[in-house]
């Protein structure tokens, strides 16, 4: 008989909305190993197949269930520098435990949580992966120290290059510290995952911004190859009337001023507040409009989703859906605002259309199509868009020689080398928007591009 799936505990719903803690609580050294022992060995390995790093998967699980957590360290750590963050963030649904053969009868095998386990085993023991560096002379530049810099910074010093990496704001760590919030990703755990990285030999220079603080033809002279990794931290507004109204934020603002200012901790530890009315409209259903929702609920407001399409097409991971719902957001589905409204330059309510699915687009998701004669007005006092973020447009229109591609990102041939020979680039930046895995697995790739380059 297939045993049950061994659930994760978590902060209780009436507790964790009013904090900013993490969520779930993470495996026991016994929860895990009964976790692992799960695993059936598959010959043909279908979860590695869905994995965009590689991680040996099967391997990883069975040391997990033999209780040789070192060893489990040491396999994540050879196709991914940060497990503790991957095995918190990744879409394991879509990808890894999607695929799970346990899945076609029982629940999957829970790797994501395995692989943070492992990770946060790790930092509690204080263990590193051995690593023998021999230095090479080279120097290379990262700009951007999101996930994909990570990772690139992290191969190329293992090549034995002298990495330095540039970083416009003054925390490191990109979407990874000011985007996703504590309740889903604890900053200690990203602080500690760059600590690694700065032990590894890697040079993080905080509050520089290329192409202001330093120009990219700068870069260029003094670094012998260079990564790009500045992601798409520009968001992406529908342009409605009354965008300019005070209440409204993107996202982003919301998000960072939540994060990396600490507004959620304000009195005490910020100096920073954050102004969120009694009834919170969030635009979109991804990741970003998640967590927007649930930093809002956690604010004390009543907190609304709207959203275009329906649940079955919204993007946003499962648990993080699961646990806004739990925490009393509210999904309205099939509803797409036409204007805000204003009360004495204040955001009072939304126009919205309702919406029908019509025909598949070019992405394979039924097409959202209004419904004629369906407009009707919500009272809503703040309202935050997460509807896409765009690459940022200051580096691009900076970096002469660099092309860019059709959604406005930095265009790249196979090997992720740009139209100037020695840049290389990938990670939001190229995409316009992805996921941390793919922008870990391209800093990955791009890292052993730029080794050939400079060893031909
Ligand atoms: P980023 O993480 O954006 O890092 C880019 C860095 O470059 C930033 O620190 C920026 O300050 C810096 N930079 C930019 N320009 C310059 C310059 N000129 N000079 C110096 N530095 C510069 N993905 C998932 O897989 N799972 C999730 O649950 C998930 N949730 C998300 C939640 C939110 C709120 C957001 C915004 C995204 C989420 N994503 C998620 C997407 C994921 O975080 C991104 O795909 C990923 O972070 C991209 O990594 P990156 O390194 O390319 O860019
Ligand atoms: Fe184990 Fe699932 Fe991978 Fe099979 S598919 S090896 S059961 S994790």
């Amino acid at each position: 008989m297939v045993k049950e799936r061994v659930p994760m505990r978590e902060q209780p719903v009436e507790v964790r909305v009013k904090n900013f803690d993490e969520v779930p609580l993470g495996y026991s050294e016994e929860e895990a190993i009964a976790e692992a022992s799960r695993c059936l060995q598959c010959a043909n390995y279908p979860c590695v197949k869905r994995c965009p790093v590689n991680i040996e998967i099967p391997k990883f699980v069975k040391q997990v269930a033999e209780g040789k957590f070192r060893e489990a360290y040491y396999t994540l750590k050879e196709n991914n520098p940060i497990p503790s963050i991957a095995g918190r963030v990744c879409p394991q649904e879509s990808q890894c435990e999607g695929e799970c053969t346990l899945g076609k009868v029982n629940q999957p095998i829970n790797i994501g949580k395995l692989e943070a386990f492992v990770g946060d085993w790790a930092i509690d023991n204080n263990i590193r992966e051995p690593i023998n560096i021999v230095e090479k002379s080279e120097k290379v530049a990262v700009i951007g120290s999101g996930p994909t810099g990570i990772s690139c910074a992290a191969d190329l010093r293992k090549f034995g290059y002298k990495v330095t990496m540039f970083e416009a704001l003054h925390k490191a760590g990109g979407v990874l510290q000011y985007g996703i919030p504590e309740f889903r990703l604890p900053k200690r755990i990203v602080n500690i995952e760059l600590g690694f990285l700065e032990e590894l030999g890697v040079e993080i220079q905080l509050n520089t911004i290329i192409g202001q603080h330093i120009s990219f033809d700068e870069i260029l002279n003094d670094f012998d190859a260079i990564y790009v990794g500045t992601g798409a931290g520009a968001p992406r507004f529908m342009n409605l009337a009354g965008e300019q109204l005070n209440g409204v934020y993107s996202a982003n603002e919301f998000l960072i001023r939540t994060n990396l200012m600490k507004a959620y901790k304000f009195p005490e530890g910020s100096d920073t507040p954050i102004l969120v009315g009694d009834r919170v409209a969030v635009i979109g259903a991804g990741n970003v409009a998640m967590d927007a929702a649930r930093s809002a609920l956690r604010y004390g407001a009543d907190t609304h989703i709207i959203y275009r399409r329906t649940r079955n097409e919204a993007p946003a991971r499962h648990e993080e859906f699961e646990h806004a719902l739990q925490e009393g957001v509210i999904f309205h589905e099939l509803q797409n605002p036409l204007r805000l409204n204003a009360r004495a330059g204040w955001v009072d309510s939304i126009t919205s259309t309702r919406m029908e699915l019509g025909d598949p687009d070019e992405d394979g998701r039924r097409r959202p199509v209004p419904i004629e004669n369906s407009d009707f007005t919500e009272k809503y006092d703040t309202v935050i868009e997460a509807i896409g973020t765009l690459p940022n447009r200051l580096f691009l229109e900076r970096a002469e020689g660099l092309m860019v591609n059709k959604w406005g990102g930095i265009q790249v041939n196979e090997k992720l080398q740009t139209s100037i020979d020695k840049v290389f680039a990938g990670g939001d930046s190229i995409s316009g928007g992805a996921t941390v895995i793919q922008a870990l697995g391209e800093g990955r790739i791009a890292a052993k591009n730029i080794h050939d380059y400079l060893s031909a």
